[in-house]
């Protein structure tokens, strides 16, 4: 294995999917009402071992935001996305925070959610109703 430095966190966590590093706690969330092209997803106050992609503007459900992919730094695997800037005012709340796509996680009890089908397609989509 590879001697990446992975931040351990304490408490009730959710880790990749894939490889178990540590990437937040139930605590910084946000919200759970955000939707990805894979279901649910939940906006993070804060999270750790991820490295983030290019920026790049999106249309979202409630607007133009600049965005960057998130990947997991044990595992290349993208996770997420992070709000870098709000186009419309109602959404500055977003910058800074990040969102993790449920089915990516593994929960704090072990649980996994498994991708449903009926799920729009489309981009990544951000709803905070
Ligand atoms: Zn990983």
């Amino acid at each position: 294995m590879g001697r990446l430095f992975l931040v351990s966190l304490e408490g009730k966590i959710y880790s990749c999917k894939h490889c178990q590093a540590h990437l937040a706690l139930v605590d910084d969330i946000v919200s759970r009402s955000f939707h990805c092209r894979h279901g649910k997803a939940y906006l993070f106050n804060k999270v750790v071992n991820v490295t983030a992609g290019i920026k790049e503007d999106r249309m979202m459900m409630t607007g133009l935001h600049t965005v960057s992919d998130i990947f997991c730094v044990g595992c290349g695997a993208i996770v997420g996305w992070k709000y870098e800037a709000a186009h419309e005012k109602a959404q500055k709340y977003k910058e800074g925070k990040i969102v993790l796509e449920r089915f990516k996680l593994t929960g704090p009890d072990g649980s996994r959610y498994w991708v449903t089908h009926d799920a729009h397609m489309g981009g990544s989509d951000a709803d905070d109703a």
